[in-house]
C-alpha cells in the first residue's frame, strides 16, 4: 500500500484539487495525505498570534478574511446545490471554532487546536468532493493516530498499532484520506509536527504501515542539484540516500522536512519527490543506495551565526569541549557545524534566542567571537575516506570566496563551507559552475 502526499500548492484551488485524481488511481489501496490549502496555515499562526496577544478584534478580522476565502472556494469545488451546502456546513462548523475562540481563555493549547484546522478542513472537504462525483473514500482521523511524546519524538509502534484496525476496518475502501501535520501529544492535547510537517506525517504513516513506497508531490520535479532560485540550468536529482537527503533537505532544500526522512530510512520505504503539475517527471527516487564517486547536490541554509571560543586553557586540556557543550544544552540550542584547533573552537548555531545568555557563559572559558549574518554551503556526494580529490574541486571553485569555516570527513557524504550571507550567490553559482 502506497502513501501518497499532497502540499499546499497541490491543493491550493479548487482546480488543482479535482486535478489530483489525475494521480490517484483510485482504484488502488492506498492512503493520501494531504496538507492545508496554501496559505491557510500562515492565516491560522496571525490568528493565532492575534488571541496569544489579546487582540481579538484582529483575530476576528482575519478569521473572517480567510473564510470568505474558502466561501469562494467551495463555490468552484461542488458542482451541486446539494454538496454546495455540505461544504458549507463544514466550512462553518471550522470557522465557528476559529471565531468561538475569542469567548474562552486563550492559551497555547487554543493556539495548536487552530493551526489543525487548515488540515481538517482540506481533508475533509476533499472527501465531500469526492463523495459528489461518486469516487469512494474513507477520513482517516490523524488525531487518533498519530503521537508525539514527551519529547516529541512520533512513535512508529503506536501509528501502526492504531492505524491498522482503523485500514482492516473498511476492506471495501480503497482511498483513504488523512491529515498531515496535525497530532496529539503526550497530555492528548492537539498538536503539530512543526511547519512543513506533512512529509514527516507521510513517512511516519509509510513506515507505520511498512508502506512499499511514500510519495511526496509538491510543485517541483525533485530534489534539485542546487538552488533554482538562485542558479540557473539546475537539474533534478535522480537518486539519492536516505543520508544525502537528510543533509540537504536539513541544510537548506525546501522540498523535504528534514525529519521526514528517518523513519523512511529505519524501516527501509522507499521515498519519492514528485512534481503534481509534472507527474510524468522523473523526480527524485531516495533508497538505501547511494551513488557512487558522484557530487550530487549543493544546498545553503542561511540566518547562521558562528561562535569562536578562544582559550589558551584548551591546549593539551581535556574536558574543554564537553563544557562547551554543555552550555548550549542548558539553553537547547543544537549546532550545526563544527571546527576545532588547539586553542579555538567555532561553531555555528541557527537559534539565536538565547545567544545572550550563551556568549555571557561562554565568557567564562575564554574570549568570544560572534559572526551574525553567515550562511551554510552544503555540498552532498560520496566522499568516503578512501576517495580523493573532492575536497580540492570545491575548494578551487571557491578560491575567490572569504571561507569563515569548512567542515569535511563528519560523515562520508558531506563537504560544509560556512561564507558570509553576501557571498552566498557567488559561492552557489561558481560551485555549480565547477562541479556540475
Ligand atoms: N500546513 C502545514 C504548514 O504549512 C504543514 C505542511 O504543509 O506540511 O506548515
Ligand atoms: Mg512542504
Amino acid at each position: 500500500m502506497k502513501v501518497l502526499k499532497f502540499g499546499g500548492t497541490s491543493v491550493g484551488s479548487p482546480a488543482r484539487m479535482k486535478a489530483l485524481l489525475d494521480i490517484i488511481n483510485p482504484a488502488e489501496r492506498q492512503i493520501v495525505v494531504l496538507s492545508a490549502v496554501s496559505g491557510t496555515t500562515n492565516s491560522l499562526v496571525e490568528i493565532g498570534q492575534a488571541y496569544l496577544t489579546g487582540d481579538k478584534k484582529k483575530a476576528i478580522i482575519l478569521v473572517s478574511a480567510l473564510k470568505d476565502k474558502y466561501e469562494l472556494f467551495i463555490k468552484e469545488l461542488f458542482a451541486s446545490p446539494e454538496y454546495l451546502q455540505q461544504g458549507k456546513e463544514v466550512i462553518d462548523y471550522h470557522f465557528a471554532l476559529l471565531s468561538n475562540m475569542a469567548n474562552n481563555q486563550f492559551t497555547n493549547v487554543e493556539e495548536k487546536i487552530i493551526l489543525a484546522q487548515g488540515e481538517l478542513l482540506s481533508t475533509t472537504l476533499y472527501h465531500v468532493y469526492l463523495k459528489e462525483i461518486g469516487v469512494s473514500s474513507a477520513l482517516l482521523p490523524a488525531l487518533s493516530f498519530m503521537k508525539i511524546d514527551e519529547d516529541n519524538e512520533p512513535t512508529v509502534d503506536y501509528i501502526t498499532e492504531k492505524i491498522t484496525p482503523l485500514l482492516d476496518k473498511q476492506p471495501e475502501i480503497n482511498l483513504f484520506i488523512t491529515q498531515g501535520f496535525i497530532c496529539r501529544n503526550a497530555f492528548g492535547e492537539i498538536d503539530n509536527l512543526r511547519r512543513g510537517g506533512s512529509d514527516y506525517t507521510a513517512s511516519l504513516i509509510g513506515a507505520g504501515i511498512r508502506s512499499e513506497e511514500v510519495q511526496i508531490w509538491t510543485d517541483i520535479d525533485g530534489m534539485h542539484n542546487n538552488d533554482p532560485r538562485i542558479v540557473k540550468g539546475t537539474q533534478p536529482i535522480a537518486q539519492l540516500s536516505f543520508d544525502e537527503a537528510a543533509e540537504l533537505a536539513y541544510f537548506g532544500a525546501k522540498i523535504l522536512h528534514p525529519q521526514s526522512v528517518f523513519p523512511a530510512q529505519k524501516y527501509k520505504i522507499p521515498v519519492r519527490l514528485l512534481n503534481t503539475m509534472d507527474p510524468q517527471a522523473k523526480g527524485t527516487l531516495i533508497t538505501h543506495t547511494s551513488e557512487k564517486d558522484k557530487i550530487k547536490s549543493i544546498a545553503a541554509k542561511d540566518g547562521i551565526t558562528a561562535i569562536k571560543i578562544q582559550s589558551s586553557r584548551m591546549l593539551l586540556a581535556h574536558g574543554f569541549l564537553r563544557k562547551v557543550f554543555e552550555v548550549f544544552e542548558r539553553y537547547k540550542t543544537s549546532i550545526d557545524m563544527i571546527t576545532t584547533s588547539e586553542v579555538a573552537v567555532s561553531l555555528t548555531i541557527d537559534d539565536v534566542t538565547y545567544l545572550g545568555e550563551i556568549t555571557s557563559e561562554l565568557n567564562k572559558f575564554g574570549s568570544v567571537e560572534i559572526d551574525v549574518n553567515h550562511t551554510i554551503i552544503c555540498v552532498v556526494g560520496d566522499f568516503g575516506a578512501e576517495k580523493h580529490g573532492y575536497a580540492a574541486r570545491v575548494l578551487e571553485a571557491v578560491k575567490h570566496i572569504p571561507l569563515r569555516m569548512i567542515s569535511y570527513g563528519g560523515s562520508d557524504h558531506n563537504l560544509s563551507l560556512l561564507v558570509k550571507t553576501d557571498d552566498k550567490v557567488e559561492t552557489l553559482r561558481s560551485l555549480h559552475n565547477r562541479l556540475f
